[in-house]
């Protein structure tokens, strides 16, 4: 298995709002089921993975604090929300699949999931469990994006790979403009100084300073993260 890939060791990073698939709020039944054979398949390829999911099929701390909740109270309220997908996927993955997982949170609750201790995250992936990050970077003011590069980095992850609504990185809106088109790969600062909405900039500087390259892919494509982890399928590879 270990020849499929080149990848020992991998973090996902897939927003809240993709939980969502067809329904107003909260949790879609098909996303969760196939993002848990996604995870599944990497698994079994042998990869070391970890997992972020963001909030924004929950709470957005700053849609909350426009509606007059104070700005650190509601980014609180939304990495709250990120420990809730958590525990849906964790539980998704655990049914379906039999793989083992841990939950582990930069806000310590006990009673719910395990506090993020780094070098007990690297124990949980050697003993092949799915490692699945919640509460952002436990910090007001930050983004689960920055929350995934920041756990990439730490936990020595060799990519990054954001799922998100297209397969890669687009010149411009493939929805809109049908001369589009999805980059193979681009520079950091390339993302940066042309301001292409891939990952917020924190993250992006983040993953240059580890030299993690983000692997942008769509989750809407079956078996498309192990097939990028294989080198195929449609990606765009952000790197040096
Ligand atoms: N959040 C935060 N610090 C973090 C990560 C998240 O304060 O390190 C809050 C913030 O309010 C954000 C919300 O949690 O709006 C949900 O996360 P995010 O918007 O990144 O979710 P996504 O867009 O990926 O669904």
């Amino acid at each position: 298995a270990a020849a499929e890939t080149r990848y020992k060791r991998v973090l996902l990073k897939m927003s809240g709002e993709a939980l969502l698939g067809d329904s107003q709020f909260g949790h879609d039944r098909k996303v969760l089921s196939q993002l848990a054979e996604e995870c599944a398949a990497v698994h079994r390829m042998g990869v070391q993975l970890t997992v972020v999911i963001g909030g924004g099929n929950i709470i957005r701390g700053g849609t909350l604090a426009s509606a007059g909740v104070e700005r650190t109270t509601a980014d609180y309220m939304g990495m709250l929300g990120t420990v809730i997908n958590a525990l849906a996927i964790q539980s998704v993955i655990e049914q379906q699949t039999g793989i083992p997982t841990r939950v582990m949170s930069a806000i310590p609750m006990a009673a719910v999931c395990e506090p993020y201790i780094r070098r007990r995250a690297i124990r949980h992936l050697e003993k092949g469990r799915i490692v699945i990050f919640a509460a952002g970077t436990g910090n007001p003011f930050f983004t689960t994006d920055t929350g995934a590069a920041l756990r990439a980095a730490e936990m020595g992850c060799d990519a990054l790979l954001k799922g998100t609504q297209v397969d890669g990185v687009y010149s411009a809106d493939p929805k809109k403009d049908p001369n589009a088109k999805r980059y193979d790969r681009l520079g950091y600062l390339q993302v940066l100084s042309e301001d292409l909405k891939v990952m917020d900039a924190s993250a992006i500087s983040l993953a240059r300073d580890s030299k993690i390259p983000i692997i942008v892919f769509s989750v809407h494509a079956p078996g498309a993260f192990a097939r990028v982890l294989k080198g195929e399928g449609p990606h765009t590879i952000i790197a040096e």
